[in-house]
């Protein structure tokens, strides 16, 4: 292009959303229901799918049931398992954008750098990472917390004669057979590899700093007549949907709901000694695995054969503290070298960072880390008061323990498609701050009340033990409170022109 030849700027949009992942494709989907089709949805990853598609690792699959891991509006009878592998959700994606009509709305490979409020005209101007521009009424955050991977700085690790690689990022061409294996981390995310590469390899350290509850996942294939009666009778595919998600609030989220030893925190115990004894007949190995915080403070994981992995004789758990990486292997504190031929991260990821990483700039150059500077809070999880027309579809504290991600979603796209509706085309809308202030309160005043409150260390939290990611009542009053919009908490001006 010549240089000073004039670059014609793309025409405003509508709406702007960030991630094609379930979030972004479900506000696609909502907004087309609308009957606004000016939006573009812009991801970072060559493909959509958002977390399924970077978390290919061996293994990776839901914890979640499949059948409540998926839209209300998007039943898919097809689910091989209780609990998918990663291809299908990914295909399930795929799919979702080709039958609402996305595919063209679309950009992949378009990372976000910086979103910046227009105080001149009332739009936002999002920069993307190769420079260019794009205008938008309303930005749409659908970019999760799954996505920025967290390295743990150990030393050493720039000399490592191996391989070396996140979770997320899984080096699918580098073949395991026969090969040493380091995997750092053993929550979710391990928990699910180390069975899977203890298959082929010659050996796994499995480098555990804190042990998690693990109970069974009783993960099987559906039959046919299931896979039948869930495409041919409707109701039946409804009520089981309806019953996981009642099992998930009526079970799972007691839980968390208090570190009192009610009925379902006593069952989980249970359900966890009692697949610890069957799965590991070592009592010390037993010990190194028994965790000294209450169940639920953590991510509670779920795994069939996890445990029993653990007692293949090509598997070690290490439980000293790393000291440094070395060309050859990882040493621990206790002086003993481990060898391995690649290291395997599964340290989890950036969550409290990610939103700001993002670098939003509000009204009169306001930037959402200087509004966050004490604690990141969103009205509902979805809106910041001062930043206007800036949507969050998994803000701070909307994150579950207890439920499928995928219901949380579709309820906070109820609210900011009301959102958008009062703002109407010319209307800039952010709730009152007195509102939102008075809504941190009580999140946080509920928060202090359940286990995650107590003395673990977890990626729910901040290191001051602030939580900043999780939401403190069940999946039903999610709904209740995103349904309808609440005119009295925010405010709506009309943009100059
Ligand atoms: P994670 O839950 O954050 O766990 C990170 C692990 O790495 C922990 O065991 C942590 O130990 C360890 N670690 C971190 N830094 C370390 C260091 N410097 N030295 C030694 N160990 C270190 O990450 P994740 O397993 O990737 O899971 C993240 C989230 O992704 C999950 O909670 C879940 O929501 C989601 N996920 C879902 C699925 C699924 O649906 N199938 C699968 C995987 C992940 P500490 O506990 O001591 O901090």
């Amino acid at each position: 292009m010549c240089p000073d030849m004039p670059v014609a700027k793309p025409p405003i949009l509508d709406a702007l959303i960030i991630g094609a992942g379930f979030a972004g494709i479900c506000m696609g989907k909502r907004l087309l229901d609308e009957g606004i089709d000016n939006f573009r949805i812009f991801d970072k990853a060559p493909k959509v799918g958002g977390t399924w598609y970077w978390n290919s690792y061996p293994g990776a699959a839901c914890d979640v049931m499949s059948h409540f891991y998926c839209y209300s509006f998007e039943p898919n009878p097809d689910w091989s398992r209780k609990y998918s592998p990663w291809n299908e959700i990914q295909a399930y994606s795929e799919r979702c954008v080709d039958n609402y009509g996305l595919r063209s709305h679309v950009d992949q490979s378009s990372a976000v750098e910086r979103s910046e409020f227009d105080d001149d005209s009332g739009f936002w101007e999002v920069t993307f990472s190769d420079g260019s521009k794009q205008q938008a009424r309303h930005v749409i955050d659908g970019s999760g917390g799954l996505h920025v991977p967290l390295i743990p700085e150990i030393e050493g690790a720039d000399c490592f004669a191996g391989e070396r690689w996140h979770s997320s990022q899984w080096r699918h061409e580098v073949d395991l057979a026969g090969k040493k294996i380091a995997v750092i981390g053993s929550a979710a995310s391990a928990v699910q590899i180390v069975p899977e590469i203890a298959r082929v390899a010659a050996q796994v350290n499995l480098f555990q700093r804190t042990a998690n509850y693990i109970i069974p996942r009783h993960d099987r294939a559906y039959t046919a007549l299931e896979k039948w009666c869930f495409r041919y009778l409707p109701l039946y595919n409804k009520l089981y949907r309806l019953f996981l998600f009642l099992r998930y609030d009526w079970l799972a989220y007691p839980i968390v709901k208090t570190s009192n030893m009610n009925f379902q925190r006593r069952y989980a115990m249970g359900q966890f000694r009692k697949l610890l004894r069957k799965s590991v007949p070592d009592s010390q190995l037993r010990d190194n695995l028994t965790p000294d915080y209450p169940i639920g403070c953590k991510r509670v994981l779920i795994s069939d054969n996890f445990l029993a992995s653990l007692t293949r004789e090509n598997v070690s758990l290490v439980t000293a503290g790393i000291e440094r990486i070395v060309p050859h292997g990882v040493r621990t504190v206790d002086g003993a070298e481990h060898e391995a031929d690649v290291i395997v991260y599964a340290t989890g990821f950036d969550t409290q960072g990610h939103h700001i990483d993002q670098r939003v700039v509000g009204p009169k150059g306001l930037t959402l880390s200087e509004a966050w500077s004490n604690a990141p809070i969103a009205y509902e999880g979805c809106m910041v008061a001062g930043f206007p027309n800036y949507h969050f579809v998994t803000g701070p504290n909307t994150g579950v323990g207890s439920t499928s991600v995928i219901f949380m979603i579709e309820q906070a796209a109820n609210m900011i498609i009301n959102s958008i509706r009062a703002a109407g085309s010319n209307g800039l809308i952010a709730p009152k701050n007195e509102a939102m202030q008075a809504y941190d309160r009580e999140i946080q005043g509920a928060l202090a009340h359940t286990v995650w409150a107590t003395s673990c260390s977890s990626w729910y939290k901040r290191d001051d033990g602030h939580i900043t990611i999780l939401y403190p009542y069940n999946a039903q009053t999610f709904r209740r409170r995103h349904k309808k919009l609440r005119a009295e908490h925010f405010e709506i001006s009309q943009r100059k022109r």
